[in-house]
């Protein structure tokens, strides 16, 4: 469904809710498009208020990212919030009043589209920091091998520790230190 507020019928009656599911498929993320893997739930309660439309509810859904250490995709789910105060713009005397809120939109016509509150709603509430688990063991830093998966792997690739060449480096500098 559109999530939109229709101002000359939010006039009459001063309030409404509008709840349903937002059609989404994945979301742009920093770290790129996220897939959409549940339907996006949207409840959002829309006031007529002296100081503007205010506008609250939350967004519930679960989206895929990948592990921030191995790359496998992970489940996140979302429970995001919705919180902001519409302002028309053509009536700007209060604006010293709401300066220090967050949040304040300034709107201008008779239609106040609620997508990008909905977007930023999920995207805030993307973890900062997404783990398939919380031990996820990540990938060889030399050959890329996911250590979940193997996790006696044993790195032949050139720079790793593992070399046997750079064991012997160590021994001889041992050698040195001690000689
Ligand atoms: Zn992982
Ligand atoms: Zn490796």
């Amino acid at each position: 469904m559109e999530f939109v507020i229709d101002l000359d019928e939010l006039g009459k009656r001063g309030k409404s809710t509008l709840q349903g599911i937002y059609p989404l498929d994945s979301v742009d993320f920093v770290t790129g498009p996220c897939p959409v893997l549940e339907p996006v739930f949207v409840k959002i309660v829309v006031v007529k208020t002296d100081l503007g439309i205010a506008v609250g509810g939350y967004v519930k859904t679960i989206i895929e990212h990948p592990c921030d250490r191995c790359l496998e995709p992970v489940a996140v789910p979302i429970n995001g919030t919705i919180e902001a105060l519409y302002k028309n713009s053509e009536q700007n005397e209060r604006q010293e009043e709401t300066q220090d809120l967050r949040n304040v939109i300034y709107y201008s016509g008779n239609r106040i589209d609620l997508s990008e509150r909905i977007l930023e709603a999920i995207i805030v509430d993307i973890p900062s920091r997404v783990l398939c688990k919380p031990d996820c063991r990540g990938l060889c830093p030399y050959c890329g091998e996911n250590l979940n998966e193997h996790p006696d792997h044993e790195c032949k690739s050139s720079g790793s520790n593992a070399d046997p060449r750079m064991n012997k480096l160590k021994d001889l500098r041992q050698i040195i230190k001690e000689g």
